[in-house]
């Protein structure tokens, strides 16, 4: 019998070069190597030294990762989906290179990759499937209900819902199976602002999201069935080969069989110090305040911001990145009263073990942007929001936190100190125990959906011997 025979599956892993993306594909590639598949794991040479950092690899024999030349890739202030395309494009035209070795990364221990799974952003991996024959599943790193939106872009546009311009943005969209009741114009991703139905962004979305149904075998979302059952269950009328097995981080957990954050994936360093600072603090009486990787705020929003954190005198731990500003540079002068309210009451930091803060127990609520990672990591953790989404699926994200799962409030388009100021004391005082209760019930489904018998839980497994079936 030859050696080939015994060897396992080999599963090609390609994110889109960015935080979140890279965070829930290395959760998925985690999960894969415990059950003993091989993982080559695609990432920039920038990325992979950052990654290395973290280190959290070591412990996988199966696991091991490829680079690939660095680009332009979305970072800070890359609203524009356009940056996005640029290196989707440039991803398409390495991965092509890669493949055409002969026998993909195979070795005396591994197979060449019998299955590929690429980022969900990732039109060119569908081309390769089909060229090549290589089975292709989609990784799609929105939520379900994001994913379900972009999915109905051709009915928003016949019934002349979309695009829209900014009159009329609190109307209800009634082209969206499910959500009739509740999403309005506003509600839309943000790429459905512009005049032209024939836009280019607008149609090369709604074409990728619909590649994910016919051109894939298979389809992986981070999330689970408790949390977007709805839409989950019309999504899967298009697409009966769709597997939830989120969140992610948790599943991990759950199959590591610990209770502690796991290794970190930060492509930045996290300063710790800002534990310490929260040991000190009361039960449930910091609000996190993070907009993730790439969003910027003007110098003007930042202010905003601060002043509305300042004046609701609560203690507010606040990730500012050094490129958090629109157009680079720093916040300039800061007012007296900034200054003193945050030495009372704050503490900011550049990047943040953002997990373990959620989780903190001095952690009451996240002043979010709504990143789909974001939102999971404080669901699980049972942490209410206010969300202030800054683009693309994270304005559907906030309309579902505040209107369907009723665990925060949603703030968008607006960006008020008296606002930032009002929705503080409301979610950590006037409705805090009505939000935490909720909360708190959606991180307990979040536990029993990635423990064994959950639906993530199945979910994975039916994934696994899905891939191994495709081993010839
Ligand atoms: N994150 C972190 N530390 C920070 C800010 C963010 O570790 O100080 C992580 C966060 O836990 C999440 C990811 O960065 O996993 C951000 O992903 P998300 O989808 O929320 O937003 P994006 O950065 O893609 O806009």
């Amino acid at each position: 019998m030859s050696s080939k025979l015994v060897l396992p599956p080999h599963v090609l892993i390609f994110p889109l070069p960015a935080q979140g993306h890279i965070n829930s594909m290395l959760d998925l590639a985690q999960l894969l190597c415990l059950s003993h598949f091989h993982v080559t794991f695609i990432v920039s040479e920038f990325d992979h030294q950052r990654l290395l950092k973290a280190a959290a690899f070591a412990g996988y024999p199966g696991f091991r990762f490829q680079t690939i030349p660095d680009h332009d890739h979305p970072r800070a202030g890359d609203r524009r989906m356009d940056v996005f395309a640029s290196a989707v494009k440039f991803m398409g035209s390495c991965f092509k290179k890669m493949m055409l070795e002969k026998d993909v990364f195979a070795s005396s221990e591994r197979r060449a990759v019998t299955c590929v799974i690429a980022d969900g952003m990732f039109g060119f991996a569908a081309d390769f499937a089909e060229e090549t024959g290589i089975p292709l599943i989609y990784f799609r790193t929105i939520s379900a209900c994001a994913f379900w939106v972009y999915f109905c872009a051709d009915r928003l546009i016949q019934a002349n819902e979309m695009p829209f311009q900014g009159n009329g943005r609190d109307e209800l969209v009634k082209s969206v199976p499910g959500m009739e009741g509740f999403l309005r114009c506003r509600d839309l991703p943000s790429f459905c602002r512009v005049d032209d139905t024939n836009d280019r962004l607008l149609r090369e979305i709604s074409n990728l999201t619909k590649q994910s149904t016919v051109r894939a075998n298979a389809v992986v979302m981070n999330t689970f069935e408790d949390l977007e059952q709805p839409v989950l269950s019309n999504i899967s009328k298009h697409m009966p080969r769709l597997y939830t097995i989120g969140p992610g981080k948790m599943h991990l957990k759950s199959r590591l069989n610990v209770d502690a954050s796991i290794p970190c994936t930060s492509l930045w360093a996290e300063d710790r110090n800002c534990i310490d600072w929260l040991n000190a603090q009361e039960p449930k009486s910091v609000i996190y305040v993070s907009f993730g990787s790439i969003t910027t705020v003007t110098r003007e929003q930042l202010l905003e911001f601060w002043h509305g954190l300042v004046n609701s005198q609560q203690k507010f731990l606040w990730v500012m990145r050094p490129d958090s500003i629109t157009g680079g540079g720093d916040c300039g002068r800061v007012p007296v009263e900034l200054d003193k309210g945050t030495k009372e009451n704050g503490y900011m930091v550049e990047w943040a073990p953002q997990e373990e803060v959620l989780n903190h127990p001095a952690v009451g609520g996240f002043l979010t942007h709504s990143g789909w990672n974001s939102t999971l990591e404080s669901i699980v953790a049972g942490v209410p929001m206010i969300c202030w989404p800054y683009f693309g699926d994270q304005m559907i994200n906030s309309r579902f936190v505040s209107e369907v799962w009723k665990i925060g409030l949603d703030i968008k388009d607006t960006c008020d100190r008296v606002v930032i100021e009002n929705a503080v004391r409301e979610l950590m005082e006037v409705r805090n125990d009505e939000f935490l209760e909720r909360a708190n019930r959606l991180a307990k489904m979040a536990k029993m959906a990635t423990s064994e018998g959950g639906s993530s839980h199945c979910n994975l497994n039916g994934l696994v011997e899905y891939i191994s079936s495709l081993v010839i």
